[in-house]
């Protein structure tokens, strides 16, 4: 399998990409998106690429970030990129007031106008955070189909799984599953149809259990979490992860390759 969502540009692994993805390649975690939170970010996340193999980026601004700057431009210009595999992450944060709703739903508007102005066909990575009521009337309105979005980290319950499945994207699970008081998100990941569910870390954060108080968390703890959620579901590991690889190759396009790297 590969880490379908973490940042490996972030400060946590600051010259240790290499190991972190050699530890992670010992446990049977091939590779990972390195996902986009800034324009600014984008040039950074597509060098990594280049430097490592079953490596690949997005090109976006997560919410968190709508106050700054954003050049469009710069994010199309890496978008085009072959190890660009994805618009994002973006999307609405209402758990936090800063910044505030009004910066992130504008920024959110120019960024799906460009997304959606671009003629490229990728994939969209969704930071949703206590705001499935307002992002799926949003992405309706701006006319991207359903099937292109993913949820990552989601964090809703089984209705809003619903709702994210009928309006046809993909949810992603991150080691937040693993917790003891996450009851609501287990539950919609019982739900959610074996060709539509994507395994990720979200690392530096989110580490899973029993690794849980480890930080920063790696790529290599996608394992965790995948077995987790197996083991939720009844299924057999062979079958869930003969699954969740072929979501994640369908999905973004990809294909990883089993050989250590060469040096
Ligand atoms: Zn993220």
């Amino acid at each position: 399998m590969i880490d379908t969502h973490c940042h490996l540009t972030f400060p946590q692994f600051d010259s240790r990409v290499e190991a972190v993805l050699d530890a992670a390649r010992a446990v049977g975690v091939l590779g990972a998106i390195t996902v986009c939170t800034t324009t600014s970010n984008a040039a950074a996340c597509l060098r990594l690429t280049r430097e490592h193999p079953n490596l690949w980026c997005s090109a976006g601004v997560h919410p968190l970030h709508s106050d700054e700057p954003a050049d469009w431009g710069e994010m199309l210009r890496v978008a085009r990129e072959d190890r660009c595999v994805a618009f994002g992450e973006l999307g609405l944060d209402k758990h936090y007031d800063r910044p505030p709703l009004d910066t992130q739903r504008r920024l959110l508007r120019e960024q799906l106008d460009a997304i959606a102005g671009s003629g490229l066909d990728l994939p969209i990575i969704v930071h949703c955070r206590e705001a499935f009521d307002e992002l799926l009337p949003t992405f309706r309105e701006c006319g991207l189909a359903g099937e292109r979005f993913v949820f990552h980290c989601f964090t809703g319950d089984a209705d809003e799984a619903r709702a994210v499945l009928d309006f046809g994207a993909m949810i992603s699970y991150t080691g937040i599953i693993t917790f003891r008081n996450a009851r609501d998100i287990q539950e919609a990941a019982k739900i959610t149809p074996l060709d539509r569910i994507m395994i990720e870390t979200d690392a530096p954060f989110l580490t899973p259990e029993p690794h849980r108080k480890v930080h920063p968390n790696e790529p290599k703890y996608a394992m965790d979490t995948a077995r987790f959620v197996a083991q939720l579901r009844g299924e057999s590991w062979e079958a869930f992860h003969a699954a969740i690889d072929a979501n994640t190759r369908r999905y973004f396009g990809i294909e990883w390759t089993q050989a250590p790297r060469p040096r």
